[in-house]
Order: structure tokens, then C-alpha cells, then sequence
């Protein structure tokens, strides 16, 4: 019987050997090895006091990748812990020039909002704006270039701190946002193209087109961990894994297994461990370290409604932004008044997370939230999570360092170990899933 070995029980790791079992069933052996004592790796959903908080991811987008992860929830039977963002989660805003600032979610809001309708022309202008045909660029070279500097400053500075905690001038657009990046390749400009998936959106979808679940994401792990619990291994780190006559051999402190085929699912940075050949090449893979302060209030305390905002880098603000949790989810709050919010701190660009204490981090985003949202009541609950080299920083050049180290795997391994997970091709959970759904599956 075939043994295969999937490496690292986060969500790459745990889907990979769902799609795996649901492919082979019990015709092969799977394993799953895991360093630490749970499953779920960054997904993590804590309750303190009655507040329901995600340290990690919170939520998924329906659309695009977010179809596996949507298949994924109801093959699992988790139809009914789905819940859909409010609909005044549509309301975003970004903190610029000392004042918070809704953007507008229409074209007709667009028009009329200060933050946006002087960039109206440019938009009728980028649809004749010839493709460039890069091999690759940042993510503010290609706004420039399409756009202008104050669009690229101004609306996706933020965007690329929101996502990524990095900076724009280094991370690459094309593995960054590579659906936008083919839209200029297909359609000849992102303007022309998100035109025509709007005459064609499916209105299901846009009705809900951000969901998570009633008692958090790490529900999606457990189910998961449960329904593969006799293949999981845990608190059993990999120590290596070389290629033999018939396949790979892997170490661990306890034990010796043969696999015919490996899915490493860790993140690049863990990899050297197990693999020390590839120490060289993997450090040009960087990551951002991120804090979240977790803040919550037994009554309401939020005049503005919607999804959160964010504070471009030329605001020079300490917070990356903030997230108005209680008013994305209100399923979640324990009771109507409550009020839930999580301040982003760090990333790439912003203050020292890892040095800081927990005490200097609360107090920095109260002040941020007094000076942003005139919030100055004393929270009922405050803590903080850190995740340490958590977001992969996908820079310029990624693409072919994928590539690359694809090669010398295979190259290595002969074909039989496969690099899966955050740090390569997408870092949200559906990217994750729809990998690991394309791989394991078929
Ligand atoms: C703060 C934060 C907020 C986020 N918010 C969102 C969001 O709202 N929406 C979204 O879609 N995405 C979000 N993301 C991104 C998303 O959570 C991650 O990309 C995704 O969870 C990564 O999953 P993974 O399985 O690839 O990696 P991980 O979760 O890192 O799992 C890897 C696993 O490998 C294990 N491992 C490492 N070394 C070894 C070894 N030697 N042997 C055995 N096991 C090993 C680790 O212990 C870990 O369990 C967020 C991420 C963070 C950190």
C-alpha cells in the first residue's frame, strides 16, 4: 500500500490530506505529522470573558479560490456554522490627512467621495494605457504606471498593508495580486476587465462575499483534525527527509517512516530543518511579523459602523489598522451591545511588534483609537497575540525563486516531495484550500 506523508497540520497540511483520503480512501496510508501539540497552525479562535476572538484569520472571501473552501465547509457538514459579514461590512474606510474617511462602495459613491472622485479620470484614462509586459513589478510601480503615485499611495499602500503587512515598493504585483495581474494581460486594462466581471457577477455571491464561521475559524481545523484523527500525528517535528531507492525516508525524534510520496506543508522558514540543502535558497523567501490587539466592551462603543480601516504608510501612524470584528460578525457577539475590535500593528513597515510588551502595545492602540474614532472608554478584556514571521512577503522575483527551488526539489527528490502551503502561490486560507484541493485531489 502507498504511504504518503503530508508535513505540518495547518490548514494546507490538513486539507491536503482530506482531498488525499477523499481521492484514494483507504487504498493508502496517509500520515500527517505535526511539531506542535494542535492542529490548525496560525488559525486559532480564543474566548475571553464572553468575547469571541480569531488571532489568526477571521475570514474568507466566496468568490475565486473561495469556491473550495465553501465545498470544503459543507463536505465537512459545517453548512450551518456559515455566517455572512454584515451588510454594513461594505463599509470601509481609510485613516488619511487626520480624519477617517469612508470609501465608497459604488460608482456613484466613487464620484461623489473626496477620497476617490478625482481619480475618476485616470480610470477612463487606464483603459487605454497599453499593457507593459513585465516580467515582473511592484505592486506601487504598476499602480503608478496604470494609475498615478497618489492612487498607488493612497488606495493600495493600504490595500498591501491590509493583506500582506508589507510594503509596496518591494512586494511583487504579479504574485501579490495575480488575478488583477492577468486582467492586464487579457483584457488590456484592470478597468475594462473588472467592468465586465461586474456585468456578469453572480449575484448569490455578491450578496455574502465574506463569511466565516458562528464559533470562529478554527472550527474549519478541528472538524478537520477530527475527521482525519487517525492520521494525525502530533507534537512530532520532522527532523529530515531524504530521498531512498523507492522513495523518500523521514525522521522524526521517535521514528523512521518511508513515504512514497511527501507534501510538506510548513512554512518556507521551517524548511532548512528538514531539509538543509536548501538553507541558501530559502532565505530569500522573507516573511512579515504582525501583533493584534484583541479589544472588547460589554456595551456600544463604536460611532462608525463596517468593516474596519486602514492607515496608508504616509500617514506614519503606529497601527496598520483596525478591524470592527463586533460589527463584520454581530452573529459572534454574545450579546447585542457588545463590541469587539482588533488593532493590526507591525508588518514590514511599522513598529517593532516583537520587542514591544503587551502593556506598550494595548496602550499604543487605545491612543490610536482616541485619536482615530474619539474611543476612549476602558475596554472590559484586552490581550494581544503575535504571529512571528506569520505573512510570507511575496517580492519581486518570487515567482522565479519558486520556480527554482521547484526544480531542485524535484531535482532532490527525484519528483516525489511536493511544497505546498502560504509561502508560495496565495496567503489566504481559500488560496491554501484550492491548492491543496488541486494537488491532493486530483
Ligand atoms: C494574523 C493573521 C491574520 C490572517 N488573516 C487572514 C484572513 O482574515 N483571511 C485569510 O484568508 N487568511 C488570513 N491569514 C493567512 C492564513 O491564515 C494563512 O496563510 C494560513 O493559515 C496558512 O496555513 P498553512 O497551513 O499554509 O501554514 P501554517 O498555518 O503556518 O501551518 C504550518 C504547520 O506546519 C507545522 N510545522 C512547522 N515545521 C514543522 C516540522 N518540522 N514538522 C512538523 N510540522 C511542522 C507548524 O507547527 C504548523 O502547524 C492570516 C494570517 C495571520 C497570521
Amino acid at each position: 500500500m502507498k504511504h504518503y506523508i503530508v508535513i505540518g497540520a495547518g490548514i494546507s497540511g490538513l486539507a491536503t490530506a482530506w482531498f488525499l483520503k477523499q481521492r484514494f480512501g483507504a487504498t493508502v496510508k496517509i500520515t500527517i505529522l505535526e511539531k506542535e501539540e494542535r492542529s490548525g497552525g496560525w488559525i486559532k479562535t480564543v474566548q475571553r470573558e464572553g468575547f469571541l476572538f480569531d488571532t489568526g484569520p477571521r475570514s474568507c472571501r466566496t468568490r475565486g479560490s473561495g469556491q473550495a473552501t465553501l465545498q470544503l465547509l459543507e463536505a465537512l457538514g459545517l453548512q450551518d456554522e456559515i455566517i455572512p459579514c454584515s451588510p454594513e461590512a461594505r463599509h470601509r474606510y481609510l485613516f488619511t490627512q487626520g480624519h477617517l474617511k469612508r470609501l465608497p462602495s459604488s460608482l456613484l459613491g466613487a464620484c461623489l467621495s473626496p477620497l476617490t472622485r478625482r481619480f475618476l479620470p485616470l480610470l477612463w484614462k487606464e483603459r487605454n494605457i497599453p499593457p507593459a509586459n513585465l516580467a515582473d513589478e511592484t505592486i506601487a510601480s504598476f499602480m503608478t504606471r496604470r494609475f498615478s503615485k497618489a492612487f498607488a499611495e493612497e488606495l493600495f499602500d493600504p490595500l498591501t498593508l491590509g493583506i500582506y503587512a508589507g510594503n509596496s515598493h518591494a512586494l511583487s504585483f504579479p504574485s501579490c495580486f495575480p488575478e488583477f495581474a492577468n486582467h492586464e494581460k487579457h483584457y488590456g486594462s484592470l478597468v475594462r476587465a473588472l467592468w465586465q466581471q461586474k456585468r456578469e457577477k453572480n449575484q448569490k455571491m455578491n450578496q455574502f462575499p465574506i463569511i466565516t464561521l458562528k464559533g470562529g475559524m478554527e472550527i474549519l481545523t478541528r472538524s478537520l483534525g477530527h475527521a482525519l484523527k487517525e492520521h494525525l500525528v502530533l507534537n512530532t517535528p520532522v527532523l529530515s527527509i531524504s530521498p531512498s531507492e523507492s522513495g523518500i525516508v523521514v525522521k522524526t525524534s521517535q521514528k523512521q517512516l518511508a513515504a512514497d510520496h511527501v507534501y510538506v506543508c510548513t512554512p518556507a522558514h521551517a524548511i532548512p530543518h528538514f531539509i538543509p540543502p536548501l538553507a541558501e535558497p530559502l532565505k530569500q523567501f522573507s516573511t512579515a511579523t504582525v501583533a493584534a490587539v484583541h479589544l472588547g466592551w460589554n456595551k456600544s462603543v463604536l460611532t462608525k459602523r463596517g468593516f474596519g480601516y486602514l492607515v496608508p504608510t504616509k500617514e506614519n501612524e503606529p497601527i496598520l489598522g483596525v478591524i470592527f470584528d463586533s460589527s463584520v460578525f454581530p452573529q459572534q457577539n454574545q450579546h447585542e451591545k457588545q463590541t469587539r475590535l482588533t488593532v493590526m500593528l507591525g508588518g514590514t513597515v511599522g513598529v517593532p511588534v516583537v520587542e514591544m510588551s503587551d502593556d506598550a502595545l494595548i496602550a499604543l492602540s487605545k491612543k490610536s483609537l482616541y485619536k482615530h474614532l474619539g474611543l476612549q472608554q476602558p475596554p472590559h478584556v484586552a490581550f494581544v497575540s503575535r504571529a512571528i514571521n506569520a505573512i510570507p512577503q511575496y517580492t519581486l522575483g518570487h515567482q522565479s525563486r519558486v520556480t527554482a527551488l521547484n526544480e531542485e526539489i524535484d531535482s532532490l527528490f527525484h519528483s516525489k516531495v511536493t511544497l505546498m502551503g502560504s509561502s508560495w502561490n496565495g496567503v489566504s486560507v481559500n488560496d491554501c484550500i484550492q491548492e491543496s484541493y488541486e494537488r491532493g485531489r486530483f
